[in-house]
């Protein structure tokens, strides 16, 4: 099975029975790191890893500790 890179449109071999959902495989064109979110159908998603943001200026913790 194969998809294409969502950065360069370079098809990527996926071996489905080695491979599962959560693994990532990297792109031979653009050296893109890929994260298989879907086997069947095949999907892959990129991983932004540079734009990872966890921060949530909304957090409260403000708890009253007396
Ligand atoms: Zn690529």
């Amino acid at each position: 099975m194969a998809v294409v890179c969502p950065e360069c449109d370079n098809p990527i071999v996926v071996d489905v029975d080695e491979e599962e959902e959560g693994e990532t495989v990297q792109c031979d064109e653009c050296g893109m790191d890929l994260e298989i979110v879907s086997v069947d159908p095949l999907e892959v998603a990129a991983i932004d890893v540079a734009g990872y943001d966890d921060e949530d200026p909304m957090r409260t913790e403000d708890e009253e500790d007396e």
